[in-house]
């Protein structure tokens, strides 16, 4: 249904726009003085000399879970592609050599370009395959091809930059947990 916006009309002050103008650049020339004086009061990112704040729930890149062993803990459901909206999400499976597990992705690509980072993906995975805890929001490339990321960029995260407390990301190799990961998951 159409809504109609009443119009005010402008007082006498108003049309003159002098008035106006100069109410405008006293505002402009406060920030100005303000910054030429006191610089250290306006608010600045030094970005990308320093990194922001980035809360701890921000949906960034993906990246996959590690098992002990380094192997994706993904066992290439295709649940994840299945809720994807944007249907960017390309999985291809072959068999797992653990015999404990049925299938790994052989292929496991993410266009970024037609991803809008929703997070239904990771919602929907079943084993806390995939996560968007990366911290990475800035991504730049000269290549519409280079923000199709696979099972490689994926999987390329350390430990180190996770929290303590994010047991599954320490069970994975270079983690503090790994070695009793290892030995509870049966591995040397
Ligand atoms: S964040 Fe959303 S759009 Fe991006 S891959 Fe996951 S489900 Fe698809
Ligand atoms: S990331 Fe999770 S939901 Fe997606 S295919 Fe792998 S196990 Fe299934």
């Amino acid at each position: 249904m159409a809504r109609i916006v009443p119009r005010t009309e402008m007082t006498l002050v108003e049309k003159a726009y002098i008035p106006e103008i100069a109410r405008g650049l006293k505002v402009t020339m406060g920030h100005f003085l303000k910054g030429f004086f006191k610089p250290e009061s306006i608010p600045v990112k030094h970005y990308p000399e320093v990194e922001p704040f980035v809360p701890r729930d921000y949906r960034s890149r993906h990246r996959l879970m590690k098992r002990p062993d380094g192997e994706p803990r993904c066992v290439a459901c295709f649940m994840c592609a299945t809720a994807c909206p944007a249907n960017c999400m390309t999985i291809e499976a072959t068999s797992s050599d653990d015999d404990r597990i049925e299938k790994k992705p052989s292929k496991f690509e993410i266009d970024q370009l037609v991803c809008v980072f929703c997070g239904l993906c990771v919602e929907a995975c079943p084993v806390d395959a995939i996560r968007m805890d990366t911290k990475k929001m800035a991504f730049a490339a000269d290549k519409r091809e280079t923000f199709k990321v696979g099972l490689e960029d994926l999987m390329d995260w350390d430990p180190k930059d996770y929290p303590e407390s994010d047991i599954q990301s320490q069970k994975a190799p270079g983690g503090t947990l790994n070695a009793q990961a290892r030995k509870e998951w049966g591995l040397q």
